[in-house]
């Protein structure tokens, strides 16, 4: 079972929400991370298909909304290696109010090595990978120089 992370900004939603019902197969064998506001709409989501096909509804984590502090939940996440897979549709055509936690979460992402989708086609790649079913540890730079250097 792998932790998935699912976020998706206000105008990105519609495209997540689509994705995740063509792949809720998928999905619903891992443990989904959301911000606020996406995880009511993928558990809303996964919820119907899983009805719809007499499965269990996988565990969904609900953090805080974005703004409010879950994306800055999210990376924390992050850096306890708690997420193994990470999609995230941000919006390229407008500026979000908490910019600043945005490009802190995707540069604690980039600096875990954490598998990150941005869009849908990466998204598409990364959930159909063979990797995906193995016990596939993303390698982790290892920075005991920079803890331990003499300041
Ligand atoms: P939301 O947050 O899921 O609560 O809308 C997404 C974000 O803006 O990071």
């Amino acid at each position: 079972m792998k932790n998935i992370a699912l976020v998706a900004h206000d105008n990105r939603k519609i495209d997540l929400i689509e994705w995740v019902k063509f792949n809720w197969g998928e999905l619903s064998e891992n443990k989904i991370y959301c911000t606020g506001t996406t995880g009511k709409l993928v558990e809303k989501a996964l919820s119907e298909k899983c009805k719809e096909h007499n499965c269990k509804t996988p565990e969904i984590i609900k953090l805080k909304s974005g703004p409010l502090g879950g994306d800055q939940q999210m990376g924390a996440l992050i850096t306890e290696n708690k997420i193994d897979l990470f999609i995230f549709l941000w919006d390229p055509m407008q500026p979000q109010a908490h910019d600043v936690d945005v490009k802190a979460l995707l540069r604690i992402a980039v600096l875990y090595n954490v598998p990150t989708a941005c869009n849908r086609s990466t998204a598409d790649l990364m959930i159909s990978s063979p990797l995906i079913k193995s016990d596939y540890k993303p390698v982790l730079k290892d920075y005991s120089e920079y803890i331990n250097r003499n300041v």
